[in-house]
């Protein structure tokens, strides 16, 4: 066991803070990274102030960080995949239980003994639960480690290991592609990488925002139409029209404005995740045959190829790197919808505390 630099949070209300938490020595299949970059997600702030407290409550102190990227320093005697020096990244998983029938379709993401890079009970009882990113080094088994192009930008790719998978994936399952329209709502961290699938794909791109202001990036970063989401007027242009929704708003909102655009047998999937019930007028499904579903995250394998597309797309997050310290200020900024489009902690910044 060793002590790693970290960043937690102690309860529901308390600032993140400097921390030493204990990582386990490698063991046979095991990689350790040494962390350059970790994206901040908005399902970081939901855990560590407990909003998800109903369906995942929170265990303190909890290290979040789900979107890191680093640098391979150290293997496992059985570890084939990996070198020391290699670029690699972590997302949302660290284990499954590698034998049920999701797992064997490489579909980690719905094992019902998945482990999660924070949170979940420790197997390896280094901690009580696992920590996750904000950190300056991780161990990992193999199997859940992924490769990172290394044309891709490490501070951009990191979101890629959340915000990309978890917008990649239903696009991917929803068949998004030339032909297609499809709306993307809220441009925050998920939304803007999902703005740049659905353009890669393809398909024509509308953004929903509440912030006139993203206007200009939208439209840079891909969407062919913007529609500012508190116009009726003009949402009511795009009623009926849509193939595909993807909501990606962090806070409760009303999904039945989206619901009404989709066109008959269209779908509007959530990965948007809010502590509240959205209430759903089944009318608005029943006429058209519409369909509302979520999705979470994404399995391994389609976490690599997402990857790949990106390397041959030379796609990556839009960040704005700060240096951990200022991870409370990042949290508030995001509460208030202002990131372009993700917050990229430098580790390095790490290493003064
Ligand atoms: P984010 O960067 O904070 O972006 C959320 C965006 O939603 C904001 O930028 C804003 O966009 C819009 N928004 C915020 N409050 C709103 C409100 N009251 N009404 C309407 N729109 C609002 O968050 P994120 O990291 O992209 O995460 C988004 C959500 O996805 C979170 O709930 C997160 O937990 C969840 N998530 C789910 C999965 C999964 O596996 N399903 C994975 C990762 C994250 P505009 O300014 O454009 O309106
Ligand atoms: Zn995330």
């Amino acid at each position: 066991m060793f002590k790693a630099k970290a960043y937690s949070a102690a309860s529901k209300t308390s600032p993140l803070a400097s921390a030493a938490i204990p990582r386990r020595d490698p063991t046979e299949r095991d990689v350790q990274i040494d962390i350059l970059f970790c994206g901040i997600c908005h399902s970081d702030l939901h855990y560590a102030r407990d909003e998800w407290h109903e369906v995942m409550p929170a265990v303190y102190p909890c290290v979040p960080g789900h979107e890191i990227v680093g640098c391979v320093t150290k293997v496992g005697s059985a570890v084939t995949r990996y070198q020391a020096g290699d670029l690699v990244g972590i997302g949302c998983l660290v284990d499954s239980d590698h034998t049920c029938r999701h797992c064997q379709e490489e579909l980690e993401q719905f094992c019902p003994g998945m482990v999660l890079t924070y949170g979940s009970p420790d197997r390896h009882g280094t901690a009580p639960v696992t920590y996750g990113g904000y950190s300056d080094s991780i161990v990992v088994d193999e199997r859940f480690v992924l490769r990172i192009p290394p044309n891709l930008d490490p501070a951009g790719a990191a979101p890629l290991l959340c915000a990309g998978i978890t917008t990649y994936s239903p696009m991917r399952h929803w068949k998004v592609g030339e032909g297609k329209k499809v709306g993307v709502v809220g441009l925050g961290g998920l939304g803007h990488m999902g703005v740049k699938f659905a353009h890669a794909f393809g398909a024509h791109t509308v953004v929903f925002t509440t912030s006139p202001g993203k206007t200009e990036d939208a439209k840079r970063l891909g969407a062919d139409e913007v529609v500012v989401s508190k116009n009726a007027d003009e949402m009511r242009k795009h009623a009926g029209s849509f193939d595909f929704i993807l909501d990606c708003v962090a806070a409760p909102h009303d999904v039945n404005a989206y619901i009404n655009l989709l066109a008959r047998d269209g779908n509007l999937t959530m990965v948007g995740a809010p502590d509240k019930p959205l209430p759903v007028a089944v009318f608005g499904l029943i006429f058209g045959r519409r369909s509302f579903s979520g999705s979470p995250i994404g399995g391994l394998a389609e976490t690599q190829e997402m990857l790949d597309f990106c390397g041959r797309h030379n796609i990556t997050a839009d960040v704005e790197v700060i240096p951990v310290q200022k991870i409370n200020e990042a949290y508030e900024r995001m509460v208030r919808s202002d990131v372009k489009y993700r917050f990229s902690i430098d580790m390095a910044s790490l290493k003064s505390e």
